[in-house]
């Protein structure tokens, strides 16, 4: 215990040097490097910035860098053949149009190839009439209106606005109730904070500011031509008609000066307060124009062409010293809307200056004791996709090797304190780790980051500790989580949610994230953005150099607790139909409890294990490491065969959000209103024991090998 001991103090003396390496300077001219120009996924300027990452890493002293290519399915807009809305009158002529670009901002305006706002994956075509207004597009909206309004949306078009969702749910949900278009606009009620000029002056979204993005529904499958399969060249692809998730509806999202003029005259009745935006308009759901313009429609003019593209992920690796077998990966995206300048190079400085800092480590003769992976991505942006076909690439690989994942998107989303979503058993060295980091903070002098994130987002009200959120998707550890079941998790900075309403931030994929948009709003100091890259490569410093990995199985017993509850919770809100089926959740509860002595024995186990012996700790270690593989169901999700994992995937209804026990939450969902509901809850039934089974299923891999 002695050896122990040093051992402990030259992990945490290492680490120690590790993070204090990483300089804000150092942060600062890595993020004004890769936002000088656009880089779009499949550009030869993404290509470029992903020649000068391989050098660099290289530079910097990793083992190995490469390329990695594939061959996948983009979309752009038509140079030739804008993306536009009009307005129509009687005779067919447009009398209003809305806008082909946003305003440049200063110091920008001689940038070629800035991708005007469009939809990608849009579907093509030039669909006229009606509007109605739904909101934010969600599904609670589209009840709302067709059962509550009496307003259908069949052949009509769909006006929603941006935010709470992801928008390839909005576009998901107005294609089933029948729209045949829909437009997306960020209203300044989501996109506005009180008190702060619009961009260049401030860091709100100007009227001409517009989201870009995908609007996909893939489910995890990557890139749409090759679904389970890695798009290499030799790879059968899918005519571009069959691909996975491509919406069959025209796309397109507009700022809020375009809005108004497609809202303003709006007839029809008047919406909930709650669907009320901020904009001087009277927001009527209609179908169409008020009485006088009755004669006036939309027309949608969208070209967008799907393509199939050559892009580049860049893998870098440290070789492990005494277990190269297992892997800890550092990923993130490189690819940009426009400049990228918080996302994702908020992200990616980061990153590069992990490796930087690794490097240096490595060149005093350190070597962690694992393998690390540093991954650039490409083509997150339509889709995951970069991450999602080296997965699939990977797969055999991954799943007997990788310890955990940790994601490097974007740093930065606002400046009130640190956001972290992982695994369950990412919690304790999540706490442990930002005890030991500074307080970014003007006035925090000598309080830990822990302290500072408590005070500012205490969990509930049962837990006194930093809140900690579940993984959704929508960036690039879905394929390693949700698919392959690796560990992972995701540390940011964030706003305020209690008194900070707007969702994302403002400019949030439009030209205005320039690097000046970090520089002179987020983050002047870049102390805060080095507080996270603290957090991300601390994490990737203790797990892939801890002797035991530093995962908490108790914590993932007390989640499945509490999942557990909520959801038997959902179900006894139809107590009648409970008993009537016969539906029971003790399965489950006995599973979970099972799970839970499993893990509070292991535990023991844990601290009691002869650490001299490398085949006991290799065997602790191995435990811990497929835990979170256990929770893979290969079969997958109903609907959903690359959502694998039992207790989490992306809510059906938000891509953003995490579920848990997504099975048994989806068939529970609007059960009130099935049709049949006797197969309804049968299913549910099916599901309470996939849950149950697997929960028992991974409570065994924790005890004793014999
Ligand atoms: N992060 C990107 C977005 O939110 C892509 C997300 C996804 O396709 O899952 O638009
Ligand atoms: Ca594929
Ligand atoms: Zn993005
Ligand atoms: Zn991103």
């Amino acid at each position: 215990s002695n050896a122990n001991s040093e051992k402990h103090q030259d992990l945490n003396k290492n680490l120690r040097e590790f993070l204090e390496e990483m300089q804000t300077d150092q942060i600062r001219e890595h993020l004004r490097k890769f936002t000088r120009l656009p880089h779009l996924a499949g550009t030869e300027q993404n290509r470029k910035y992903a020649e000068q990452i391989q050098n660099e890493w290289l530079e910097f002293g990793l083992d190995s860098a490469e390329m990695v290519p594939y061959d996948i399915l983009l979309s752009y807009p038509n140079k030739s053949q804008p993306n536009y809305i009009s307005v129509v009158d009687q005779r067919g002529e447009e009398i209003f149009n809305t806008s082909l670009a946003e305003p440049i901002p200063p110091g920008y305006e001689d940038i070629p190839d800035i991708v005007p706002p469009y939809s990608a994956f849009s579907a093509k075509g030039q669909p006229e009439g009606d509007l109605v207004y739904v909101n934010y597009g969600r599904t609670e909206d589209f009840f709302q209106l067709e059962r509550e309004m009496n307003v259908t949306v069949t052949g009509k078009i769909v006006i929603v606005r941006y935010g709470k969702v992801f928008r390839g749910n909005k576009v998901k949900n107005a294609m089933l109730a029948g729209a045949k278009g829909i437009i997306m606009f960020s209203d300044p009620a989501d996109y506005w904070a009180d008190g702060v000029q619009p961009y260049p002056k401030g860091w709100n979204l100007p009227g001409g500011g517009v989201q870009r993005g995908n609007v996909l529904n893939l489910n995890g499958a990557g890139d749409p031509l090759t679904p389970g399969y890695p798009a290499k060249e030799y790879t059968y692809r899918f005519s571009p008609e069959k691909g996975v998730g491509l919406p069959s509806i025209p796309v397109h999202p507009i700022g809020f000066h375009d809005a108004i003029h497609l809202l303003k005259n709006m007839g029809g009745q008047i919406p909930p307060n709650n669907w009320k935006g901020a904009l001087n308009v009277s927001y009527r759901i209609g179908p169409g124009f008020t009485e006088s313009f009755k004669s006036h429609k939309v027309r949608m003019n969208i070209h967008t062409n799907n393509q199939v593209t050559r892009v580049y992920n860049v893998i870098g690796k440290i070789r492990g010293a005494l277990e190269p077998d297992r892997y800890v990966i550092l990923g993130g995206h490189r690819d940009a809307w426009v400049f990228g300048g918080i996302d994702p190079m908020s992200g990616a400085a980061v990153v590069h200056e992990t490796v930087r800092s690794a490097g240096r480590l490595l060149r005093k003769g350190w070597r962690p004791r694992r393998t690390i992976i540093f991954a650039s991505w490409d083509a997150e942006e339509f889709g995951l996709l970069g991450s999602t076909e080296w997965a699939e690439d990977n797969a055999r690989l991954l799943q007997e090797r990788a310890v955990a994942y940790i994601n490097a998107d974007s740093a930065i989303e606002g400046m009130y304190t640190l956001r972290v979503d992982c695994t369950p058993s990412l919690h304790t060295v999540v706490y442990d780790l930002t005890k030991q980091i500074a307080s970014p903070e003007e006035g925090e002098e000598g309080v830990s980051l822990y302290e500072s994130w408590h005070k500012r987002d205490n969990w509930t009200n049962d837990r006194d500790a930093p809140r900690i959120s579940k993984l959704g998707s929508g960036s690039d550890f879905e394929a390693y989580f949700i698919r392959l079941g690796i560990a992972a998790g995701r540390a940011r900075y964030t706003k305020n949610k209690k008194t900070e309403r707007y969702s994302s931030y403002p400019v949030y994929h439009s030209v205005y994230e320039t690097f000046e948009l970090v520089q002179k709003f987020y983050d002047p100091t870049f102390k805060r953005l080095r507080v996270v890259a603290q957090v991300r490569a601390g994490l990737v410093f203790l797990l892939a150099d801890s002797q035991l990995l530093p995962l908490d199985v108790n914590e993932y017993a007390d989640s499945l607790r509490k999942y557990a509850q909520s959801i038997a919770e959902v179900a006894q809100r139809n107590p009648d139909q409970m008993e009537m089926y016969n539906v029971s959740f003790d399965s489950l509860f006995s599973a979970v409890q099972n799970f839970t002595s499993a893990a509070r024995d292991f535990n023991e186990r844990l601290q009691t294990v002869n650490r001299e012996d490398p085949l006991q700790v290799r065997i602790m270690n191995d435990q811990l490491m497929y835990l979170e593989r256990a929770f893979i169901d290969p079969l997958g999700l109903p609907g959903r065969p690359f959502y694998r994992h039992v207790i989490f995937a992306p809510s059906s209804h938000n891509k953003y959000a995490g579920e848990s026990f997504p099975g048994i939450y989806d068939a529970l969902f609007d059960i009130e209103n099935s049709a049949d509901p006797q197969t309804a809850w049968q299913e549910v039934k099916r599901q309470i024991s996939i849950a149950a089974f697997t929960v028992h299923a991974a409570a065994m891999t924790l005890t004793p090998p014999a």
